[in-house]
């Protein structure tokens, strides 16, 4: 597809996105370069895996915590690895395919493992130590959660098959899972930790209560996001790799 056009696609995609209170201002500039680099070098079958990724995503989160629009750190954690991809693919189409899909089925493994595994009946497991933790933990998983991880990822796999996408209906599955599971161990391990000063809680956040919040543990640039810049990638590379051999 040709730059011009893409770009107005994903504009038009985001600009939606951003009217319907699913994305800041922010994210939509960073959803439109994203979506403008996969549309120009993976086409139809491109947007369609973007497409399923950010509706599915979006509207699994917001019935999970209504009215809160995915930021822009949000948005490049996840599509980092598909706007590379997408850059990739008219110099190496194999090699950039993988990179697209594998990190596009790790962001919507991750996604849809947090958002369903909310709904488990059992308290979420530390994937490290086997603790049950509150729901919501980073780290955190459940059986109901790691099904619907390789759910996303197979579905997102399906979407590519159904438009004979330059993709491997083996590989995507296993890339998504994969990426997931990396996402969670370094959740566990090195994101950072804050505790409120104000109530004690144990938080994932800079502020509560209206103060900010001191770090406890983990290592300080370890965000949420960052942690997901790992994962999405993690998928990407093993993607990759399974396309190299
Ligand atoms: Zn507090």
């Amino acid at each position: 597809m040709t730059p011009v056009l893409s770009a107005l696609i994903a504009a038009t995609v985001a600009l939606g996105g951003w009217v319907a209170g699913w994305l800041t201002a922010g994210a939509a500039v960073a959803a439109t370069a994203i979506g403008m680099s996969v549309l120009t070098g993976a086409g139809l079958p491109g947007l369609a895996l973007l497409g399923t990724f950010f509706i599915s995503g979006s509207l699994l989160s917001r019935r999970g915590t209504p009215g809160a629009r995915r930021t822009i750190a949000q948005v490049a954690a996840n599509g980092w690895a598909a706007g590379v991809g997408g850059l990739v693919i008219p110099f190496a189409p194999s090699l950039g395919w993988a990179v697209l899909a594998g990190g596009l089925a790790a962001a919507q493994a991750d996604t849809w493992a947090t958002e369903l595994g909310r709904h488990s009946r059992h308290s979420p497991r530390l994937v490290t130590t086997g603790r049950t933790v509150p729901v919501g933990t980073s780290g955190g998983v459940t059986t109901l959660g790691t099904v619907a991880a390789g759910a996303g990822a197979v579905t997102l796999a399906l979407v590519a098959w159904a438009l004979n996408a330059n993709t491997s209906m083996v590989w995507m599955p296993i890339a998504g899972v994969g990426g997931m599971l990396v996402d969670s161990l370094l959740g566990a391990s090195l994101q950072v930790r804050f505790v409120c000063p104000a109530c004690g809680a144990a938080v994932e956040s800079r502020r509560h209560c209206a103060t900010p919040t001191t770090p406890v543990r983990g290592l300080r640039w370890m965000t949420n996001d960052t942690v997901n810049v790992f994962g999405t990638g993690a998928g990407a590379a093993i993607a990759a790799l399974a396309a190299a051999r």
